[in-house]
């Protein structure tokens, strides 16, 4: 099936009660499945098997159909994006920033990212915040601009899926607009899967799943959860 499939997936921490049990989600290909849940509730944990930074003790996870325990670190890697919260810049412009992260990318695919992620008018910044080198005063970018950089650094990798931990930081109303229309591109793309932390991306996410304590507590549309309470 395309999109995410966690099938019973069960994992462990040496010495400690399960941090993920039985827990069986979907998330659709090209659209946003939000995990939300209480602190300890299994979020960073399932996004490091989703990674293979750790391998489950039983259960399995398929991407677009492939299991992932299948795949080799080189593949994960290529196929699962992880937009980091604060990926340091590199010196240089936010351009050579993101042809670093993707040397292979054509222009046409390097435009259509940055389109998709409202970057196309902050090509020459600095993200770095070596501003003063060009004269220009104040922050290289805001925090919404970083984590755009950080989407459209993934992007242009074309993963198949794109993982997201979602700052727990408020950004003003114009950057939580650009940063949820960027996610919004991100998922015609690829299959996002982000924690959410923000009441406003939980309710514009396709799906939500809600982790308690290692388990599923809740899968739905935000209408359907709002109606089960
Ligand atoms: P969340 O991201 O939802 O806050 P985590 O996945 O970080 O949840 O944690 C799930 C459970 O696993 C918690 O009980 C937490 O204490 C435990 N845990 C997380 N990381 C480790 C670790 N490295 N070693 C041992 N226990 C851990
Ligand atoms: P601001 O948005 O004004 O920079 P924040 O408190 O949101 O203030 O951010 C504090 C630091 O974390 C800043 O360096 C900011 O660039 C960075 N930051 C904030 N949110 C994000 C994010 N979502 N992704 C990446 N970096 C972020």
């Amino acid at each position: 099936a395309p999109g995410i499939a966690v099938h019973n997936v069960k994992f462990q921490y040496a010495g400690r009660s399960a941090a993920l049990d039985s827990v069986s989600f979907e998330a659709p290909a090209g659209g946003r499945t939000a995990i939300v849940g209480p602190s300890g509730a299994g979020k960073t944990t399932l996004f490091a098997l989703l990674q293979r930074f750790y391998e489950p003790e039983s259960g399995m996870i398929t991407v677009d159909g492939t299991d992932i325990a299948k795949l080799t670190r080189a593949e994960v890697r290529r196929r699962i994006g992880y937009v980091e919260q604060d990926a340091p810049a590199l010196s240089g412009t936010l351009e050579s920033n993101l042809r670093y992260a993707a040397p292979d990318a054509t222009d046409e695919e390097l435009e259509d990212v940055l389109r998709a992620t409202r970057l196309s008018d902050l090509v020459e910044r600095l993200p770095d915040g070596l501003n003063t080198m060009v004269g220009t005063r104040g922050v290289a970018l805001s925090g919404g601009e970083r984590q755009r950089l950080a989407i459209a650094r993934a992007l242009l990798r074309r993963p198949q899926v794109l993982l997201m931990d979602e700052a727990t930081s408020q950004l003003d109303a114009r950057n939580e607009v650009a940063l949820r229309e960027a996610v919004d591109q991100a998922a015609e793309r690829c299959t996002v899967l982000l924690i959410a932390h923000r009441l406003s991306t939980v309710v514009s996410a396709d799906r939500i799943v809600v982790l308690e304590r290692g388990r599923v507590a809740a899968t739905g549309t935000h209408e359907q959860l709002l109606g089960a309470s």
